[in-house]
């Protein structure tokens, strides 16, 4: 059993609530400071949770709050230009994956927290952090400070506390495409349960129907980096008329977006990855999430990881003695999973986003890519089975690491 009592959490988005309710269920009492005024501020659009994702979080118990609130995928789609559309094998014995509001996760997750007896504090942006002998303290941004046995970062893709860990890791690498997401008052001839990832004449986009009507799309749009400020100076209409430029000979795209009301245009700005970080934790502090290990949109398995890290992050915590040994073991079981399916993802990247030698060899390259997804125990198979045996000591994953 750890000799660690306390935790402070750093950000309150998905990894922060779900490894402060998994911490409070190994006898820690861990409280999550989040940098927004309030909980559900920023929090649009919609995110495709993967059924490892939903497993981890039956460990805290937030599994069903989430599917309540979630519209199933059990089906999934290509097309390739206009003519070539294909059904995806799916894998026969798992879930579905749950489309659900990123406003609905986090009020789900959080109510889980809460109920765990998890304190979350507002308005609480970390500068800086001190480490003494047996504790450490979390500086934020109003003057105030809190001091606990560890400090886990879960503050997303851009984490302060990655750079007070190692102040030479490496940030987020642009993929060379900007999010948007939007809904269209407009039903493509595809049945609703079915989501399809569409490359373009011009770009990738995906779209699934949407249980209360219409149709949800995203696209990913090839672009010079912009930050989320800047993306969004720009007046939506001023975006919905790009997207139609560069989706409107598509079908169904150039109909969805000529039917999507620009008001309700969710500009996500810059999509990033994260490259592999060296140290994962130094001393006291640790990074769990995108902060650690974000894989790109493209995998769809951004927030089912930051959930699975976090589960595997307090179960070491509850087992090693040593603070260090937690975390190297967290690393070990952690870091070759992640490190894998951000390779993956990355492979998809350039063939949404190709530069000018790709998109020539493009026809030839994507036969091989069908191929690919036709194979689903090679290409989602590993992502989708993990399970985490939460009661088992992970002290004996040691062997298996
Ligand atoms: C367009 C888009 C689509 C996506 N689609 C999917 C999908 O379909 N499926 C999927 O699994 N994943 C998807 N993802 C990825 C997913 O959103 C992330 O992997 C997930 O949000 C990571 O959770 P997290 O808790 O690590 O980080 P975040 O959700 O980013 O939470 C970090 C929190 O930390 C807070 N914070 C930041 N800095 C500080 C600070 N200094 N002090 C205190 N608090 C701070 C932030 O305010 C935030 O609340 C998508 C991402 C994008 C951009």
């Amino acid at each position: 059993m750890a000799t660690v009592r306390t935790a402070a959490v750093i950000g309150g988005g998905i990894a922060g609530p779900v490894v402060a309710s998994a911490l409070r269920k190994a006898g820690v009492e861990a409280t999550v400071y989040e940098s927004h005024p309030t909980r559900s501020d920023g929090a649009g659009g919609t995110l495709a949770l993967a059924p490892n994702g939903l497993a981890a979080l039956e460990i805290v118990g937030a599994a069903e709050a989430v599917e309540a609130a979630a519209q199933p995928i059990s089906r999934q789609a290509m097309a390739v230009g206009d003519s070539k559309h294909f059904a995806l094998p799916g894998l026969p014995d798992v879930g579905p994956l749950r489309i659900v509001h990123r406003s609905d996760l986090y009020r789900a997750l959080h109510d889980r927290a809460a109920a765990h007896g998890v304190r979350t504090e507002y308005g609480k942006r970390l500068v800086d952090a001190r480490e003494s002998g047996d504790a450490v303290t979390a500086l934020f941004e109003d003057g105030t400070s809190a001091t606990a046995d560890v400090l886990i970062g879960a503050d997303g893709v851009h984490s302060a506390v990655r750079r007070l860990i190692d102040p030479a890791a490496p940030g987020p690498r642009f993929t060379g495409m900007l999010g948007f997401e939007g809904l269209a008052d407009f039903e493509p001839p595809v049945d609703r349960e079915t989501m399809t990832f569409a490359f373009g004449k011009r770009a990738y986009y995906l779209y699934w129907r949407e249980a209360t009507g219409g149709t949800r799309w995203g696209a990913n749009l090839p672009h010079r980096p912009l930050s989320l400020t800047e993306a969004r100076r720009t007046p939506n209409e001023e975006w919905m008329a790009t997207l139609r430029t560069t989706y409107g000979e598509d079908t169904p795209g150039g109909e969805l977006v000529r039917r999507t009301d620009p008001a309700g245009l969710q500009v996500v700005g810059a999509l990033h990855m994260m490259p592999p970080v060296p140290h994962w934790h130094r001393g006291r502090m640790v990074l769990v999430g995108d902060a650690v290990h974000a894989p790109s949109n493209s995998s769809g398995q951004g927030a089912s990881l930051a959930i699975e890290s976090a589960i595997q992050l307090a179960r070491c915590l509850r087992d090693f003695d040593r603070v260090r040994e937690a975390y190297a073991a967290y690393e070990r079981l952690r870091r070759p999973r992640v490190e894998r399916i951000a390779a993956m993802a990355a492979k998809t990247n350039r063939a949404k986003a190709p530069g000018p030698v790709a998109q020539k060899i493009m026809p030839l390259l994507m036969p091989l890519f069908i191929k690919a997804a036709m194979n689903p125990e090679k290409t989602i198979g590993p992502a989708q089975r993990y399970r985490i045996d939460w009661d088992a000591p992970a002290t004996a994953d040691r062997a298996r690491a």
